[in-house]
This record gives C-alpha cells, sequence and structure tokens, in this order.
C-alpha cells in the first residue's frame, strides 16, 4: 500500500501553518505503517485538542477526535476492548505533558502497547 493510501486526500491542503512541523510528523508516522505493511482497518488514531489533533482528520484510518489531555484515556479504553488494534496518539504539549499529563504517566504505567506520538 502506498503512502498515499493512507490519506484522506479530500481534507487537503492541510491548515497548519507553513513551515510548521506537523507535515513532517504525519509524513514519518505514514513511512512507518507503510514500511511495516500495516493495513488501515486495523489502525487506530485518537487525538486530543490543538494542531498536533488535526491529523486524525488527515488519516484515513479509524480515527477519534477527543477531548483536550485525553486522547491517551479514550486509546486505553479503545485497546482494552479492541486488544488486537493498533493505537497511535499524536499529542502536543498540552495533551501530552500538560493538561493530559497524569494521562501520560499512567499509560506508561500500564504500558498496553499504544504508541502514543509527542
Ligand atoms: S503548531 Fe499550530 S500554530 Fe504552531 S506552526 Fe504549527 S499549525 Fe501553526
Amino acid at each position: 500500500m502506498a503512502v498515499k493510501d493512507y490519506i484522506r486526500e479530500r481534507f487537503f491542503p492541510h491548515l497548519w501553518c507553513p513551515g510548521c512541523g506537523h507535515g513532517m510528523v504525519l509524513n514519518g508516522m505514514l513511512q512507518a505503517v507503510e514500511k511495516l505493511g500495516m493495513s488501515k482497518n486495523e489502525i487506530v488514531m485518537v487525538s486530543g485538542i490543538g494542531c498536533s489533533a488535526r491529523i486524525s482528520g488527515y488519516v484515513d484510518f479509524h480515527t477519534l477526535h477527543t477531548i483536550h489531555g485525553r486522547a491517551l484515556a479514550f486509546a486505553t479504553g479503545v485497546k482494552m476492548s479492541l486488544p488486537e488494534l493498533n493505537l497511535i496518539v499524536p499529542m502536543g504539549d498540552g495533551d501530552a505533558l500538560a493538561i493530559g499529563g497524569n494521562h501520560f504517566i499512567h499509560a506508561a504505567r500500564r504500558n498496553i502497547d499504544i504508541t502514543a506520538l509527542s
């Protein structure tokens, strides 16, 4: 599967500022998914709030756009109910380290195979 098959082209051009690094994060993540040969139907992306959270709108996976700082909590619920799926959670400083800081610590403590990008 080519990298472009993992994106929702209808939502482009993206809304990030010129020069923003989020496009590079999206590209790197899609290249990794493509190299691993993952089916988009086995991936769930969960995001919170902020510019980084827009990534979930651009990928053609199962996606959840949730509330600020709680993306990892939602992802934990999905992973516990459907452990065969691959969870990816892109986060900025707010979702991962400020309002979501406690969820980040407890997700690391549980270590239930969620990929957190921050
Ligand atoms: S993080 Fe948001 S505000 Fe900052 S450069 Fe990227 S799109 Fe613009």
